[in-house]
């Protein structure tokens, strides 16, 4: 039996991952702003360390794995800036702050939840992507704002923005000594349209619910939240320790409709 930390528990993706992995005898300890083992606010960075410390004292200080799974979509009038402080700084300071007790596992993954938003999103400002990966919240929840009121498509961009720089940083970290060099599998996920409360919440809305209703699925239907648990647990588990690094797009095709020739691609020629 393992224990699991997943934060998003109460709805979604991240409730039908504690599910499968309840069923598969596994220990999870659920973390929301809602009806959680741990209730706190990941948006602020008071809310992470509480969490963080109730995590550590429900586990024991040992962790077997962990998802970051809480998330807010863009809408055109929720701040950007709340949707990078959730969607990003949620996901990498519970990561850090689980570090040693995943590091005493042994064998333990985290499983990130990018968005396939990344590689379909026109015009994604690759600068707040940039700022977000220095780490000054701050300073990237002031950009995310004004890029939100610059123009009228602003307000979507916090969110793939958050999921890049999602993506970028488990790639960046999960080579490095302090976590692979500990037993620490760092990966993500990149689901694309799926069933669940937020794409609900998306559709609800008369601008974002167009968008949604125009995003091309080659396979003919939205995702199940089930489908990306799949995914996650298989993650989290012993067939998956030569993973490292990857981020896994489950979209029903859309990336590779949109992209099919980006990727792979080759490594740039070194100058001579
Ligand atoms: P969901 O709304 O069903 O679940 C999100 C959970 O996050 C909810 O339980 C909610 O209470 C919690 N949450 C919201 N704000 C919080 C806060 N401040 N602190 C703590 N918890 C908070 O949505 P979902 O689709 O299951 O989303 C899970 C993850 O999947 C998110 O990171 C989302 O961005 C990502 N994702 C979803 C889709 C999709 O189409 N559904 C696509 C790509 C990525």
């Amino acid at each position: 039996m393992k224990t699991i930390a997943i934060t998003g528990a109460a709805s979604g993706i991240g409730a039908a991952t504690a599910k499968q992995l309840e069923s598969e005898g596994h220990r999870v300890i659920g973390v929301d702003i809602q009806k959680a083992d741990i209730t706190a606010d990941l948006s602020t960075p008071d809310g992470r360390s509480q969490a963080v410390d109730q995590i550590l004292e429900k586990s024991g200080g040992q962790l077997d794995g962990f998802v970051p799974c809480a998330g807010l979509s863009a809408l055109p009038d929720r701040p950007p800036s709340l949707v990078v402080s959730l969607n990003y700084f949620g996901s990498i300071e519970m990561i850090a702050g689980l570090r040693e007790a995943l590091a005493k596992s042994g064998e333990a993954s985290v499983v990130g939840i990018s968005s396939n938003s990344t590689t379909s999103t026109p015009g994604l400002p690759l600068e707040l992507v940039e700022l977000l990966a220095t780490g000054d919240e701050e300073a990237a929840r002031a950009l995310a704002d004004k890029i939100g009121a610059a123009d009228e498509n602003g307000w979507v961009m916090g969110y793939p923005s958050s999921k890049m720089a999602l993506a970028r940083w488990i790639r960046t970290q999960s080579v490095r000594d302090e976590w692979i060099g500990q037993g620490i599998n760092l990966n993500a996920v990149a689901p694309g349209k799926t069933e669940t409360a937020l794409l609900e919440e998306g559709r609800a809305h008369p601008i974002m619910g167009q968008h949604i209703d125009a995003f091309p699925v080659p396979v003919g239907r939205s995702g199940r939240a089930e489908e990306i648990a799949s995914l996650i647990c298989f993650l989290l588990g012993p067939n998956a320790r030569f993973i490292v690094g990857s981020v896994f797009f489950i979209d029903g095709g859309t990336d590779a409709e949109f992209r099919a020739n980006d990727f792979p691609s080759p490594m740039p020629t070194p100058p001579i």
